[in-house]
């Protein structure tokens, strides 16, 4: 059994433009964040193919790495691209180049579970989580997906997770069916993608186990090699959450409070936009999850 990535690249820039926006990180009100926190002080392990560590927009947030595939070994360098990805959408710096992540101040602990081919083992990613837990990291972003239940020694991983206080954010999967593993777990916060019209996308996966919806077409972010790419799927819609979880983490951090898994869980669910049908519903869970809502609502 393989876990796979969840996107499609659609573009790729060598050179580093001036710095922008993305419309997602636009979308879920981060920029109105900003002025009360940026993410500092909350840890966030992306599982994934690695990164660029030498990326000018991702270096500084990056605190740690680890490779637990079977090539290349000795170091965590994402050669696919997909990995770089995410940790730009999550925590790309708020400086004059590229672009800003949803929480540009998080730090960033880079798993290497996914080989450069984009697929890995259950293995891979069971030691993946584990070592997220050896690092007492508050959120873990998986954007990876497998189409069957990989079965209970991973369940299990999720699980031991959960129970340290973390919190597990997973794309739903990109093949309009229904949800992948491990965003089916109840334990995780299983997030589809919408489009800049806030339309379901047409690839994302549907039904009940969807909890929330997030930008994750035509999304912009950093790249393998120093690059830049525009790429679409529930892997981009994935970090865009976790970087929301982020900011409202390291806000409550400010004032004194904290929130277990459970308790980000039903603020997920309660105060999302609503989109499509009235309610939590099979295409957008509990809707648009948005950061100004979670933190005054
Ligand atoms: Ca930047
Ligand atoms: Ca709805």
């Amino acid at each position: 059994m393989k876990f796979s990535i969840e996107s499609e690249v659609l573009q790729i820039l060598s050179e580093a433009p001036n710095q922008v926006i993305d419309w997602g990180v636009s979308v879920v009100q981060a920029p109105q964040i900003w002025s009360l926190t940026k993410g500092e002080g909350v840890k966030i392990a992306i599982l994934d193919t690695g990164v660029d560590p030498n990326h000018p927009d991702l270096k500084d947030n990056i605190k740690k790495g680890k490779n637990f595939t079977t090539t290349n070994t000795s170091d965590f360098v994402d050669r696919q691209g997909h990995g770089s990805h995410c940790a730009g959408i999550i925590a790309a710096i708020d400086n004059s180049i590229g672009v800003v992540g949803v929480a540009p101040k998080s730090e960033l602990y880079i798993g290497k579970v996914l080989g450069d081919d984009g697929s890995g083992s259950i293995q891979s990613i069971i030691e993946g989580i584990n070592w997220a837990i050896d690092e007492q990291v508050d959120i873990i972003s998986m954007s990876l997906g497998c189409s069957a239940d990989p079965g209970q020694s991973f369940h299990d991983a999720i699980k031991k997770a959960h129970e340290a206080g973390i919190v597990i954010v997973a794309a739903t999967g990109n093949e309009n069916t229904h949800v992948g593993w491990p965003a089916a777990y109840e334990e995780t916060i299983a997030v589809g993608a919408v489009n800049q019209s806030l339309e379901h996308a047409a690839f994302s996966n549907f039904g009940s186990e969807v909890d929330v919806s997030a930008p994750g077409v035509d999304i912009y972010s950093t790249y393998k090699n120093g690059s830049y790419a525009k790429l679409s799927g529930t892997s981009m819609a994935t970090p865009m959450t976790a970087g929301v979880i982020a900011l409202v983490l390291s806000y409550l951090k400010k004032i004194g409070r904290a929130a277990t898994p459970d308790q980000i869980m039903k603020l997920v669910q309660e105060r999302s936009v609503d989109l499509g049908t009235t309610g939590d519903d099979d295409s957008f869970g509990n809707g648009l999850i948005n950061v100004f809502k979670l933190i005054k609502g």
